[in-house]
């Protein structure tokens, strides 16, 4: 009898998906193996640039050597606690996050979904403790085109039907807007409205970066209504735009922001509602919670992930190498691109719909070895690792102006 074989063939694993798991996803025909810095590789070893990094989950890269140690340092010492104890991991890491992102407080959580749920808690419970609305009165404006989760409660102000559909009834109490709106904004808030919901650069909807003022105007706004912002920078935050927080290109300190992906260095989900003191301090004991949240294992990598970016580095590098990004996709445009928008390292790409449709295009890169993800019709994003070199960047766009047939 020979022994089984040890990895089974790409075309075997993506064919034995097909019964087990559910469809929700729809994903380029790549079954990747390992990975490191800016590279993965599948299982018949073939190797391709990540030009998607996670959806930003992995801005340092895979496998980034620190934060591999600081794992594997609390792999050897605590894992879980849960929060019916202290940990000696949780003070470092919430003292750190709230010292970068000038904040004062932390709520750890761990994904993405749950740190936008929370925020929205705390924004409701702040309006009835703190602001004075009546009882289940609460309001929060959102903007059209946004993407926060996929909870009950956040899909309830979805504006995208795919995400919505089959999945009601939903959740009251909040208002949706037109993105990059300041009159819609003011004509949305009044006396019950706790907390504006936006994220800095919409993401999903395919790197949709506000006019310049937008933010600054939303702060004016929510300051002067005595209402929240709350910004979710859970794929525009850490490093990603060149700068620690999208914001701060608008000179915008939120109220509440809300952190994911990249905080768990691409090795545990990590996420986290961090606000102003006034703001966090509405919870008690008991009024909201998280079995995994804040656990050392998540607390150390975390705190991994603060000490990089408190080096400045990242965020230099996304600046720096998102002028080659804007460059190469300058040199595109009319020869298969449309447009683009970019920030940092950042980018969503119009493919000219003649030559494909975004999952066409993805699929071309990836058999050039380069790996993106489409969002709507013929946007691609790119969002590579900020441990990319200038060289391997340029490979990248270089595949890319080839399948476009420049
Ligand atoms: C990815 C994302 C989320 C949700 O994060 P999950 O970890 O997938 O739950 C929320 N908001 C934004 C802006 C995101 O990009």
């Amino acid at each position: 009898m020979t022994a089984p074989a040890r990895t089974r063939a790409s075309a075997d694993l993506i064919r034995a998906e097909e019964p087990v798991l559910a469809h929700n996803y729809h994903p380029l025909p790549v079954v990747v193996a390992r990975a490191e810095g800016t590279w993965v590789e599948d299982v018949e070893g073939r190797r391709y640039l990540d030009m998607l990094a996670g959806y930003s989950a992995l801005n340092f890269g895979h496998r980034h050597p620190a934060l591999i140690e600081a794992a594997h340092r609390q792999l050897d010492r605590l894992t879980l606690t849960s929060r019916a104890f202290h940990n000696d991991q949780l003070a470092g890491f919430a003292e750190r996050l709230t010292a970068l992102t000038g904040l004062d407080m932390v709520l750890p959580m761990n994904t993405g979904a749950e740190a936008v749920e929370s925020g929205i808690k705390v924004a409701r419970k702040w309006a009835y403790d703190v602001k004075g609305v009546p009882a289940d009165r609460a309001t929060i404006v959102v903007a059209a085109e946004n993407f926060h989760g996929r909870t009950t409660t956040i899909v309830s102000f979805s504006t995208d039907e795919t995400a919505r559909t089959g999945f009601g009834p939903f959740t009251p109490g909040f208002r949706i807007v037109p993105y990059n709106d300041l009159a819609a904004i003011e004509a949305a808030i009044d006396e019950t409205t706790a907390a504006v919901l936006l994220e800095p650069i919409q993401g999903e909807a395919g790197v949709i970066i506000p006019d310049e003022g937008y933010l600054a105007g939303v702060r004016a706004l929510t300051e002067r209504a005595g209402c929240l912002l709350i910004a979710d920078e859970i794929q525009s935050g850490l490093g990603r735009t060149g700068r620690t927080l999208a914001v701060e290109h608008d000179g915008v300190v939120p109220d509440v922001l809300l952190l994911g992906k990249a905080l768990g260095g691409g090795i545990v989900p990590v996420s986290a509602v961090v606000a102003r003191r006034e703001v966090l301090s509405v919870l008690h004991p008991g009024e909201h919670g998280s079995t995994f949240g804040g656990n050392p294992l998540a607390a150390a990598v975390g705190t991994a992930v603060v000490e990089l970016l408190e080096t400045g580095e990242y965020q230099r590098r996304a600046a720096e190498l998102g002028v080659v990004l804007r460059g190469g996709l300058e040199q595109l445009v009319g020869r298969g691109v449309v447009g683009f928008r970019a920030r940092g390292l950042w980018a969503g790409v119009d493919v000219d719909p003649a030559i494909g449709t975004g999952r066409e295009i993805s699929e071309r890169l990836m058999r050039e070895g380069v790996l993106v993800k489409d969002t709507h019709g013929s946007t691609i994003r790119l969002a590579p690792p900020l441990t990319i070199t200038a060289e391997e960047l340029e490979s990248a766009l270089a595949s890319l102006e080839k399948v476009l047939g420049g």
